[in-house]
């Protein structure tokens, strides 16, 4: 049964949504190990809404310990068809500040051999990836920053790091040149394994530092991200309020539909455990 529709995955200073009515708890095995923490169901504005902290409560997951694909195949078992993922990130151009709030519509790996697919042993599937972000829940999130009125920006590049070290000058001067205007360390995997699930996928990222290139400003440390967090956070929260309140209850989007050109391999070649194991997935193509 059908536990919740939306999901939220919350990164640094996020880790619980105290606005959720008739809230509880749930554990959720996957074929892919732990989530992170328990979800909490509860309802926001009438919906029912999943929460997960990325970082697990009291924040003991480095972002390479995560274990992206349990995280996203738990919210896909409990009913989640979009995902809002809200990020701490820096930030590499002067105009977005810290404080201000980014819905970025692109990524670029630096990560190194993290899970970042549900397929494999003996399935193969290539999901177009070209524009990572679901435009209609991007549109939600845009609506509810102006209705909040905090300062926001549509559009930008999110290069995923592979952390925990935050950059050196060079790598993040470098990133700048390339045109990248975000930095953080988990979206990526997150992005891509939603869209392999067919879950709808957007970021809400919160500016908290300018990363180490601002000349004027002083290299990110964690003190400095946590007060921005602090004072972000109650935005944040705001802000999914409002978004949860104008998500249409229909799906028309590409994400819905990700896998209906996707899967290359002959069906009679997949194995049957490979089958079964993903068959919350793949099941409806099979
Ligand atoms: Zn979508």
């Amino acid at each position: 049964m059908r536990q919740a529709e939306i999901g939220i995955i919350g990164g640094s200073g996020l880790y619980q949504m105290a606005d959720l009515d008739r809230r509880r708890e749930v554990r959720v095995t996957t074929p892919f190990g732990k989530p992170s923490d328990l979800f909490v169901l509860g309802q926001l504005e009438g919906r029912q809404v999943a929460f997960l902290a990325r970082h697990g409560r009291g924040h003991v997951l480095l972002p390479s310990e995560l274990n992206f694909r349990a995280n996203i195949y738990g919210m896909k078992k409990l009913g989640v068809e979009r995902i809002v993922a809200v990020s701490a990130v820096g930030s590499l151009r002067e105009d977005y500040r810290p404080l201000d709030m980014v819905l970025p519509d692109q990524f670029f790996d630096r990560t190194q051999g993290r899970d970042s697919t549900f397929f494999g042993r003996g399935l193969v599937a290539h999901i177009s990836f070209s524009d990572p972000v679901c435009p209609v829940l991007q549109d939600a999130l845009a609506n509810a920053c102006a209705v909040t009125g905090c300062n926001y920006h549509r559009g930008g590049t999110y290069v995923c790091m592979e952390g925990p070290a935050f950059s050196t000058k060079a790598e993040s001067q470098t990133y700048r040149a390339w045109g990248m205007d975000l930095i953080g360390m988990t979206n990526l995997q997150e992005a891509k394994l939603a869209r392999e699930a067919e879950m709808c996928y957007a970021t809400l990222a919160m500016v908290t530092d300018y990363d180490c290139w601002h000349p004027s400003h002083d290299a990110v440390t964690v003190e400095q991200v946590i007060e921005c967090l602090n004072k972000n956070v109650e935005n944040a929260q705001k802000i999914l309020r409002a978004a949860v309140r104008t998500i249409p209850a229909e799906r028309h989007c590409k994400c819905r539909s990700a896998l209906a050109h996707a899967i290359l391999t002959d069906p009679r070649k997949i194995p049957a455990a490979t089958k079964k194991r993903l068959r919350l997935i793949v099941g409806s193509y099979l």
